[in-house]
């Protein structure tokens, strides 16, 4: 006979933007450079997350228009910390203290997602993001091109790939995220930030929060 273990899901795979934190990274920047470039932006972004749009289409042309800076990424890095779903903290403090593997998973930039990764108690072997590079003055120059992150089904590819124990939920607001059913073990949509009624429907789960997350990953 064995015992019970402390949790029903044995890793957690976290989106980011509009899951863990309370805003779209790109949307955020964007902002920074005016309120039509926010608009231009941020449609950009609900279509591709609504599935309307692979995201391989809007991905480099977003960044391209608001050409983020080091010290815009730095500034993002924050704002993430600034906006963290409320009880996320908690949460992800708890789960870990039972065993319970989480990552973050993000089709950001791995600049910025490290720091809020970091305020969670993450290393940067936990997080899956997008790298990019910087010129000698701060300008961002190149983003990783190869990173299955910057299409619609690279969540899928890499969570196909993750060595971590199961079973395994994924949870995000996201077309990107949903489109993870079927690898991971379970998919719960998050809809604290935004609902999106093509990303709930089929979901093993809806969540608006991370409380109500926290109950199901821990099988309370
Ligand atoms: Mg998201």
């Amino acid at each position: 006979m064995t015992d019970k273990p402390p949790f029903r899901f044995a890793t957690v795979i976290l989106d980011v933007d509009s899951t863990l934190c309370g805003i779209e990274g790109i949307d955020w920047l964007a902002a920074r450079r005016g309120e039509e470039m926010e608009k231009r932006v941020s449609e950009l972004t609900e279509r591709a997350m609504r599935g309307e749009l692979p995201l391989e289409d809007v991905y480099g042309a977003r960044l391209a228009m608001v050409r983020p800076r080091r010290e815009d990424i730095d500034a993002l890095g924050r704002e993430y910390i600034a906006t963290i779903a409320p009880g996320a903290l908690e949460a992800v403090e708890k789960w870990r203290l039972k065993g319970v593997n989480v990552i973050l998973l993000s089709s950001a930039i791995r600049h910025a997602i490290l720091r809020v990764a970091q305020y969670i108690g993450l290393g940067p072997d936990e997080v899956f993001a997008v790298d990019v590079k910087f010129d000698a003055i701060g300008a961002l120059t190149e983003f990783d091109r190869a990173s299955p992150l910057t299409t619609t089904t690279g969540k899928r590819d890499i969570v196909s790939r993750l060595d971590l124990p199961r079973p395994m939920i994924a949870v995000g607001d996201g077309s990107t995220d949903r489109a993870v059913r079927g690898t991971a073990d379970a998919f719960a949509a998050f809809t604290g930030f935004v609902s999106r009624p093509a990303v709930a429907e089929g979901a093993d789960f809806v969540v608006k929060s991370f409380d109500e997350l926290s109950a199901i990953v821990l099988g309370d």
